[in-house]
């Protein structure tokens, strides 16, 4: 009897006495474990804190963190608490990569392909361009320790208005999961295999897509499987059949 909440396997093969593994959210693969990654966009005056967190297979959730952390580089510096919050972001993803790392490989295959890892942080151009503001921050926190040591910061709450820390979250399009019901349309605002999907009326030009069941275990050539976490009782994968013209 699994235990409720947790998700299920799909694929079949595991042995029905236990609830098993837990499946990852975005390809299905097992086995697969509880991850956060964040995020920090600093910009003057707004800040966006951003959130990856679910059951993710051990290349899933790679794949997050090294994108989470090669944008944070980059662009997490650009503002005054920007770039206090910016370096706990990073030192707190290096915490659940270690995490990361104690996932076993995945043993059985999702619905999907598992996200690209792709190249490693500092292999990237994002994480090469980082080295200058990371070179940067030295200076800065010794100027900034200063100032509070010398008690010339006004007071955390003096003019934080300035700082937005409502609905930063909401903005990371992979935190939330519109419920899609089979036969409606939608349409996705992010590039694959990153989906930002949202219902749209199947009549609208906008609508790209007709959500269709998971059926043996399977979609139509052609189709974007989609996760658990869209469907009505998350309980099954979708499919997304793209529309014609
Ligand atoms: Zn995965």
């Amino acid at each position: 009897m699994p235990a409720p909440g947790r998700p299920q396997q799909y694929g079949g093969g595991m042995p029905a006495g236990g609830p098993g593994p837990a499946a990852c959210q975005i390809c299905g693969a097992a086995p697969a474990a509880p991850v956060t990654v964040r995020g920090h966009q600093g910009m003057v005056v707004i800040m966006k804190f951003l959130k990856r967190e679910g059951l993710f297979c051990r290349t899933c959730a790679l794949a997050s963190f090294r994108d989470m952390q090669a944008e944070t580089m980059v662009l997490g510096w650009w503002g005054p608490l920007s770039l206090v919050i910016t370096p706990f972001t990073l030192l707190a993803n290096l915490g659940a990569l270690s995490g990361i790392r104690r996932i076993p490989e995945p043993f059985a295959p999702g619905f999907r392909p598992p996200l690209d890892p792709g190249k490693p942080v500092f292999k990237r151009p994002a994480g090469i361009l980082a080295l200058i503001p990371m070179g940067l921050l030295g200076l800065t926190v010794f100027a900034f320790t200063l100032l509070v040591i010398v008690g010339a910061v006004v007071g955390p709450s003096g003019e934080s208005s300035e700082s937005s820390e409502g609905g930063g979250l909401s903005d990371y399009p992979n935190q939330v999961y519109p419920t899609l019901t089979v036969g409606s349309c939608a349409r996705n605002d992010r590039t694959w295999p990153y989906e930002d999907l949202k219902p749209e009326p199947c009549g609208s030009s906008a609508a790209q897509y007709r959500v269709d069941s998971w059926t043996n275990d399977t979609c139509t050539s052609g189709d974007h499987s989609i996760g658990p976490m869209y469907s009505k009782d998350h309980d099954k994968p979708l499919c997304l059949r793209p529309l014609k013209g």
